[in-house]
């Protein structure tokens, strides 16, 4: 298991446990806990709180499996497909769902600077995306209209926050304005989850916004 150091909050785990996230935020939450003991074990106590609450509802009959057989449509149930020999590991379980499991087969799209882009999933809630930023490359400096979840699937970055590592997890808003620069040695991997557009600084980024939509 991978040694996470900057973890999910309860309330988003909270949120995850209810179904309450939009698809793009789903998506970064199930692969930080497939990658984080710590957020595996907060989220088997909520879905235990979850289920005692329907247990003392009783104002319906539920089968008795039921809350097994939805978080089994949640997670996954263990009967899922054989991952193919050619997988490296850098894409957790639950995002080779939608991305398959080789980065190289990724089509990612040019964002400048050198980094790279492939978006997963859109539309008015979110937004998830791939980040490929080569090693000692530099996202171009932002703000955020609204929450941005960043997992590291490869490499790390650092920023004002901190220095983020495969497993780790970072929570923007409105309130950080960050340069995230992938660490020298190896080309820095994340998938992202937003609900707003990026706020861009400088004059480039803002023009190539317009053609990529990051
Ligand atoms: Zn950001």
């Amino acid at each position: 298991m991978t040694e996470v150091n900057h973890h999910i909050s309860d309330d988003l785990l909270m949120g995850y446990a209810a179904g309450a996230l939009p698809q793009a935020f789903d998506l970064v939450v199930a692969s930080h806990v497939s990658l984080s003991n710590d957020a595996r074990t907060r989220l088997d106590g909520f879905e235990a709180i979850g289920g005692a609450i329907l247990d003392n509802a009783g104002a319906a009959e539920l089968a008795e499996d039921s809350l097994e057989a939805t978080m089994a449509i949640i997670h996954g149930t263990p009967g899922e497909p054989e991952v193919p020999a050619t997988c490296d590991g850098v894409f957790p379980a639950p995002l080779r769902d939608v991305a398959g499991c080789d980065p190289g087969a990724i089509k990612w799209r040019p964002v400048g600077m050198g980094v790279k882009q492939a978006v997963l999933h859109s539309n008015r809630d979110g937004s998830a995306r791939l980040l490929y930023i080569p090693a000692g490359h530099a996202l171009p400096d932002h703000g955020h209209r609204g929450l941005e979840m960043t997992l590291v699937l490869q490499g790390a970055y650092s920023d004002k926050d901190g220095r983020f590592a495969r497993g780790d997890v970072e929570i923007a808003n409105e309130e950080l304005h960050h340069t995230p620069i992938a660490e020298a040695g190896e080309d820095c991997i994340c998938l992202v989850a937003t609900d707003a557009p990026l706020k861009f600084d400088g004059l480039l980024p803002r023009i190539a916004q317009r053609f990529v939509g990051i």
